[in-house]
């Protein structure tokens, strides 16, 4: 039997109208670093957005058509994420922290032909200006010297001369829900980046998964402070899903340094905020060295790479609820949140279940694979490579410009068309995740797995110790042993015997675990998203760069 509901696509520019109507008050802040932060409404946004598209398609914008961002979190990059994909075009979010010939190659992969930027990032943007083959147009928004674009190739154009006198509304098209509407290139840590198109329908859903109670669940009561790039996976999928519901933004704009930050939240007084551990570990740093009324901030949500215990409870102390979750670009990316089930809540337990990656919502099944490609049990014990499907999910790669092919690596799809994570983790029988790595990361002594995150996260508890990053290295009779990196707090006087003893204390980690190569490093270093970059501490060690210690 056919059902006899309607057939209504689900579009971006339905979130769009909405939001500019229904939530026409609420606000994007975004910050300037002096002054006023710039406020503009959600239906000022909605009103410049359909100027915006006007503007593209007089440049030329086609429906289908990839078009660059190159810009820091503010309110006209929250223009181009609903004008772009609104008008039928593909909003294509450029990491700023990529090495530039990894940016190039993945403007060239695209053939993104307009690319919107900040002035404040025309001299990453200048000098790589004449690799970029398809681009033809560059639309300037923001401070910054123009004068760096001079004798481009590309035609230069002001952002507030090129929407000014434009009409206020557009008439978006009624798209096939399943047609691309942004895309996000993966950093690529081994081999070409690889371009993840997300269609309307996937944006659509997973913002209502976003805005559910039991994710992010925000009302237009809250503001949200949102650190995580738009480059970085769509923000977590926040501005979509703060249009469905009114919810405030606090753009930090290029401001991510803690003391601004610190700022920010004692002067807008945001309810919630999302970032990677590494931001959150720095303003831990600064409210400590500089105490702010922060206590607007209630809740707080961390991914991107594991929380350490230690941090979820110092921002527990701090009054700011920190709710743990997992994803990745290919999950849009939100694949599992901790919040703990009812029967925990208040009790000793409560904590066990929010350091977990999380549970999965409804619209994500899971299964993990052991070695031999079997099903392995959820039984909080058993561990294997974690696989993924569902609306938000992706089954395949963008091939690239002049090909309708997808790609489908072997490595990142099962034949029956599951994503393979490369997480590794168990799965309890109530559907939260526990990750013990990722599968690159693991360290396989003798036999035997050993978990990193579980290193450094034991590590990151000792007062001393400000970051921690663990690492495989080769070893003779074992195979793999892990190598410690310590990044110590300023005047700490814990040596690696005391570190390893603490590790060793109340049966923390098991005895065989335990690390004899230890070194010490300035900092721990960060990929272009803010997390740990293993591979680099791996090629330091292989080159004898660094100082070990063996104990
Ligand atoms: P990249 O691959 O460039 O790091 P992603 O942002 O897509 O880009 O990273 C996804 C990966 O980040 C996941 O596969 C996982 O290894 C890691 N990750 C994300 N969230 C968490 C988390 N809460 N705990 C542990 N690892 C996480």
């Amino acid at each position: 039997m056919q059902s006899t509901m309607q057939d209504v696509p689900l579009l971006i520019s339905r979130i769009l109208t909405h939001g500019s109507t229904i939530h026409g008050s609420s606000q994007v802040i975004t910050w300037t670093g002096e002054g006023e932060p710039h406020r503009r409404s959600f239906a000022e946004i909605g009103a410049r957005a359909a100027r915006l598209a006007h503007a593209l398609r007089e440049l030329g914008v086609e429906e289908g058509q990839p078009t660059g961002t190159l810009m820091w979190n503010n309110a006209e990059h929250v223009e181009a994420y609903f004008a772009i994909p609104s008008m039928g075009a593909v909003l294509h979010t450029l990491n700023l922290r990529l090495p530039p010939e990894q940016l190039a190659w993945i403007v060239n992969h695209a053939a993104d032909r307009v690319v919107i930027a900040n002035g404040s990032l025309l001299p990453l943007l200048a000098p790589l200006l004449p690799h970029l083959k398809t681009v033809e147009h560059v639309i300037v928004s923001g401070p910054g010297d123009r004068s760096l674009l001079d004798g481009a190739s590309a035609q230069v154009h002001e952002y507030e001369e090129l929407i000014d006198g434009k009409p206020e509304t557009y008439d978006w098209p009624e798209l096939d829900e399943r047609q691309g509407a942004a895309m996000c290139y993966t950093s690529g840590t081994t081999g070409d980046p690889k371009g993840v198109v997300f269609s309307h329908r996937s944006v659509y859903l997973h913002s209502m998964q976003v805005n559910m109670a039991q994710s992010m669940g925000l009302t237009d009561q809250d503001t949200s402070l949102v650190v995580v790039p738009q480059f970085h996976v769509n923000a977590w999928g926040l501005p979509h899903a703060t249009f469905m519901t009114g919810v405030n933004m606090l753009m930090p704009d290029r401001f991510l340094q803690p003391g601004p930050l610190a700022e920010m939240i004692e002067s807008e007084k945001p309810t919630h905020a999302a970032a990677v551990p590494t931001i959150w570990q720095g303003l831990l740093g600064e409210l400590k060295a500089k105490p702010r009324d922060v206590s607007s901030l209630t809740q707080v949500t961390i991914g991107g790479s594991a929380c350490p215990p230690s941090l979820m409870k110092a921002f527990d102390e701090l009054g700011m609820r920190v709710c743990h979750a997992w994803g990745m670009t290919e999950t849009s990316p939100l694949g599992t949140i901790a919040r703990p089930p009812a029967h925990v809540v208040g009790t000793d337990e409560e904590f066990a279940y929010r350091i977990t990656q999380g549970r999965f919502p409804a619209s994500v099944e899971a299964r993990l694979t052991g070695p031999d490609g079997e099903r392995l049990p959820w039984d909080g014990e058993s561990a294997g490579e974690l696989e993924v499907r569902g609306p938000w999910i992706a089954g395949a790669y963008y091939g690239g410009h002049g090909t309708t092919e997808a790609l489908r690596p072997a490595d990142k799809f099962s034949e029956d068309g599951w994503l393979k994570t490369g997480d590794v983790g168990t799965i309890s029988s109530d559907g939260f995740l526990t990750l013990t790595d990722r599968a690159k990361d693991v360290i396989k002594s003798g036999g035997e797995w050993i978990s990193s995150v579980e290193l450094e996260n034991a590590l990151m508890s000792h007062p001393d110790v400000a970051e921690a990053a663990v690492v495989a290295v080769p070893d003779e009779k074992w195979g793999e042993r892990p190598l410690a990196t310590v990044v110590l707090k300023e005047g700490a006087t814990a040596d690696f015997n005391t570190l390893r003893a603490f590790l060793a204390e109340e049966g923390k980690i098991a005895k065989w675990q335990l690390p004899e190569r230890w070194t010490v490093i300035e900092a721990v270093p960060k990929t272009s998203v803010g997390k740990f970059d293993k591979k680099v501490l791996r090629r330091q060690y292989a080159a004898g760069g660094l100082d070990v210690t063996q104990i």
